[in-house]
């Protein structure tokens, strides 16, 4: 893993790994800040510099600028897999999606108005008002800022030491 690079969001949260090349570029380019640099240095005719070991991309992930996708699986991350009603926990198979405000009284599709629901709570809910059904959801569905960053796995016996400051243990 000698020959490259660690990539940190903005906020200094491992994003991706970089050939070292490309991580050359990004600095160039100012689009990343070097954070540590390896003790190798690269020389070219024109130019000398570290190698740099880590850097911190200067602009946001684009998935992340974009917001997270409104989908099932994401509705279902949100919601840590459990039903809204009932709070059971079930894999993906046994849940569907729940409109709090149903649609035949305007309720939209949309992040603040899904909640995961159980087949079951689904069922007895219907076409029902919350105060109708009398089952209300167990925390307000409001639209995610994140959802876990798509890592690589890190392990800190096969990374290089310059890397360790920013890499959340293995546990
Ligand atoms: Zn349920």
């Amino acid at each position: 893993m000698q020959h490259v690079t660690l990539l940190l969001t903005p906020w200094y949260v491992p994003q991706r790994i970089l050939r070292w090349q490309d991580a050359i570029t990004m600095v160039f380019l100012e689009k990343a800040d070097i954070v540590a640099n390896y003790s190798s240095v690269v020389r070219s005719p024109s130019f000398e510099m570290p190698l740099p070991a880590v850097l911190r991309s200067k602009r946001a992930p684009a998935r992340l600028r974009r917001g997270v996708a409104f989908t099932r699986t994401n509705v279902f991350g949100r919601d840590g897999y459990r039903c809204q009603y009932c709070g059971g926990r079930f894999d993906t198979r046994r849940l569907s999606y729940d409109h709090v405000i149903p649609r035949s009284a305007g309720g939209r599709t949309e992040w603040t108005n899904i909640v995961t629901a159980c087949i079951p709570c689904n069922q007895r809910k219907g076409h029902l008002t919350c105060d109708d059904a009398g089952m209300w959801p167990l925390s307000q569905p409001v639209r995610p800022q994140t959802l876990p960053l798509f890592l690589p796995h890190l392990d800190t016996h096969q990374t290089p030491p310059e890397w360790h400051d920013f890499l959340v243990p293995n546990t």
